[in-house]
């Protein structure tokens, strides 16, 4: 009863599994450029304040990305005279961490927003530690360290952060990419 697969069915075969691959990959639908990734925390943060600070006007916050290695995340500053409120996301730490962890940032940073908007002071303290269990995030800025090293795929340009001297930054030759197979080479962290 075996039936030799003709080329057409082989190539309907790759192309199926070329497709879920792209579908498992693209799921989370995780930005993958600057200006989706302020689309999204946008899109986040106008959630997120329309269920626990509806007074702030969060249509009116700015958002940017900073290319700068920042030591932090995110920074959100204030200007008084304009009443301007700046939200400044690290491009870096986004794209070591991904969506999930880094909308951390968002909602912490959108904390600190409010607390311009209505306390008129933005710290750590009280104001801010009532809110950190409700937006699941965390009370310190998360301290943002760029990668020491890169593992950049040869064939499909994925990267993966490594920040210890791990097995795989010194023989990446013994390794091969997750997602396409290809081989891998070390790049030195820092700048872009
Ligand atoms: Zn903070
Ligand atoms: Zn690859």
């Amino acid at each position: 009863m075996s039936r030799q697969l003709t080329f057409s069915d082989v190539a309907a075969q790759r192309t199926l599994s070329e497709m879920t691959v792209t579908t498992a990959v693209g799921d989370d639908t995780a930005p993958t450029t600057r200006a989706g990734l302020l689309d999204r925390a946008r899109q986040h943060a106008a959630t997120v304040a329309a269920d626990h600070f509806p007074a702030l006007p969060v249509e009116r916050i700015d958002w940017e990305i900073s290319e700068r290695t920042q030591r932090t995340a995110g920074v959100t500053t204030y200007d008084p005279q304009t009443d301007e409120i700046t939200i400044s996301l690290t491009w870096d730490a986004y794209d070591s961490q991904g969506w999930e962890q880094f909308s951390e940032t968002v909602r912490h940073e959108l904390i600190h927003a409010w607390q311009y908007h209505e306390p008129g002071e933005a710290d750590h303290g009280r104001t801010f530690v009532r809110w950190t269990d409700v937006l699941d995030t965390s009370q310190h800025c998360e301290r943002f360290t760029a990668p020491k090293w890169w593992l950049v795929c040869e064939d499909c340009g994925g990267r993966t952060a490594r920040y210890r001297r791990s097995k795989t930054v010194r023989n990446p030759e013994q390794y091969r990419c997750s997602k396409c197979g290809g081989s891998i080479r070390v790049k030195e962290g820092g700048g872009h």
